[in-house]
This record gives C-alpha cells, sequence and structure tokens, in this order.
C-alpha cells in the first residue's frame, strides 16, 4: 500500500495566538498531527497546553491564526461547527460521566442525539466500545460504582461512539489514583496501536516514551521543541526543556 502523500495532516495549526485578556497563552502556535501519529505534549502547568487542545475543537475561541481539522478549517460557529467537533474525540482529567445515567447509557448518548444512531445500533456499538476497553462487565452500573480507571475508560469509550477521526487527552490519568494509571495508558496505547491519531497532554513520560512518535514541548505559551521522544529525553536542545525535565524524572 503506498502512502497518501497529498493527505492533509489531521490537525493543522498555524501561527495560532490566544490572548486572555492581557495574557498571552499562544504564541504563534504552529503544528501538526498527521494521521496515525501520537503527539505528546509536555510542558509545565500554566504553558498553555489545555487552552491548546480547547482551541482545537473550539472550546475556546482563538484571536489570530487557524486551525484546520482533516484539512477542513475550523468554522467558528453553527451546524459545521458540531460536525467537525464531532470528528474530535476528547478526554478530560475529570470524566464528565452522567452520574443519572449507566455506563453504556453515557456511551450510547451522543450517537443517539447528535449522530441519530438508532438506540438498538447505539447500544451494540457501546457495548463493543465497552468491551474493547475493558469494562463491558461494568455496563449497567452508575459512574459513582465503578472506579476511577474504569470511568476515565468509560469517558474514551464515549468519545469514540462519535467516530472520530483524532482524540486528544488532556492529563487523562491526572486524577487517577496510582494504581489506575496503567490501566488507562494501556487503553490509551491499544487505541495508538489501532492506528488512532492522538494528541496528548501528559505527565506520564514512560508513556511519551513508548506511544509518541514525536513529543512537542511547550512553555509560556510556546512550542519550544518538537522532536522525537529520543531525541526530547536524551538530548533536549533547548534550557527549559533541561529545566523542565531535571525538575520532573
Ligand atoms: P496548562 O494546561 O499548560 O497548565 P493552560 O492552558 O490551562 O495551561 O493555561 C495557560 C495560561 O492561561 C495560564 O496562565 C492560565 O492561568 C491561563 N488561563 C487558562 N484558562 C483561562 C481562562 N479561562 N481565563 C483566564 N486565564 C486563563
Ligand atoms: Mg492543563
Amino acid at each position: 500500500m503506498t502512502t497518501a502523500t497529498s493527505a492533509p495532516p489531521m490537525i493543522r495549526a498555524t501561527d495560532v495566538n490566544k490572548f486572555f485578556g492581557d495574557l498571552h497563552v499562544l504564541k504563534d502556535i504552529n503544528l501538526e498531527v498527521p494521521r496515525g501519529q501520537v503527539v505528546v505534549v509536555l510542558g509545565p502547568s500554566g504553558s498553555g497546553k489545555s487552552t491548546l487542545c480547547r482551541a482545537i475543537n473550539r472550546l475556546e475561541p482563538i484571536n489570530s491564526g487557524e486551525i484546520a481539522v482533516d484539512g477542513k478549517p475550523l468554522p467558528a460557529e453553527g451546524k459545521a461547527l458540531a460536525a467537525l467537533r464531532a470528528d474530535v474525540g476528547m478526554v478530560f482529567q475529570s470524566f464528565n460521566l452522567f452520574a443519572h445515567k449507566s455506563i453504556v447509557d453515557n456511551v450510547m448518548l451522543a450517537p443517539v442525539k447528535v449522530r441519530k444512531v438508532g438506540s438498538g445500533e447505539a447500544r451494540k456499538t457501546a457495548m463493543e466500545l465497552l468491551e474493547r476497553v475493558g469494562i463491558a462487565n461494568q455496563a449497567e452500573k452508575f459512574p459513582a460504582q465503578l472506579s476511577g480507571g474504569q470511568q476515565q475508560r468509560a469517558a474514551i469509550a464515549r468519545a469514540l461512539a462519535m467516530k472520530p477521526k483524532v482524540m486528544l487527552f488532556d492529563e487523562p490519568t491526572s486524577a487517577l489514583d496510582p494504581e489506575m494509571v496503567q490501566e488507562v495508558l494501556d487503553t490509551m496505547t491499544g487505541l495508538a496501536a489501532d492506528g488512532m491519531t492522538m494528541l496528548v497532554v501528559t505527565h506520564e513520560m514512560g508513556f511519551a516514551r513508548r506511544a509518541a512518535h514525536r513529543v512537542v514541548f511547550m512553555s509560556d505559551g510556546e512550542i519550544v521543541e518538537d522532536s522525537t521522544p529520543d531525541d526530547f529525553f536524551t538530548s533536549p536542545k533547548s534550557e527549559r526543556a533541561k529545566d523542565f525535565l531535571g525538575k520532573i524524572l
């Protein structure tokens, strides 16, 4: 099989700037996530990682520049925005499951409401996804009856239910007890192995080393380094990256 070199990257951010009042939180961000790649975003707290994720599916408006998903510039609003957002699955630190709905209902909800999938089919797909993330046996329970790791896997299944082209993860394991981190990382590694395009903000350096095709290091609203995990961890170029690695490794 030949690679379609003409295919646009799944995400392309071009000269993106974002301000909160006077605070310049994204500074001329240029980033490409090619299809099938896993890009891990690292950086100190406050460097703009979450804002970048939120800007990618327009949860946060940008002040200048352009963000395109699968070659299509993100529209500002309306039906076109809803359609593009559905292509971008997002998993946050807090799982945001609906507390009064069962796990399988949580996973079915958006396909039924947004994609107008019939409930029988949506349930079948939801069960397959719960199987894939390893919690099919928890399907009829409510979120509060699951461990944090199981809830986060349910949140991943819920995002996958919309058949996204790309998945964004913003510190998906930061709120978990340590013993539950690995099961969520394993689920993400499985997704990556299946060829999902992923942008992952994390402090899990082991995951970055093993699963990332590229590491993007952000500091103070800028992309300071964009390299292979090997290069980043063994020979970071900037003082800021050296300083960051010195603190966490
Ligand atoms: P990170 O995810 O890397 O920790 P964030 O993207 O959350 O960084 O934040 C980047 C900067 O923007 C920080 O200085 C933060 O305080 C600020 N910020 C984030 N969200 C808002 C907001 N809604 N209003 C004002 N400032 C914000
Ligand atoms: Mg953040």
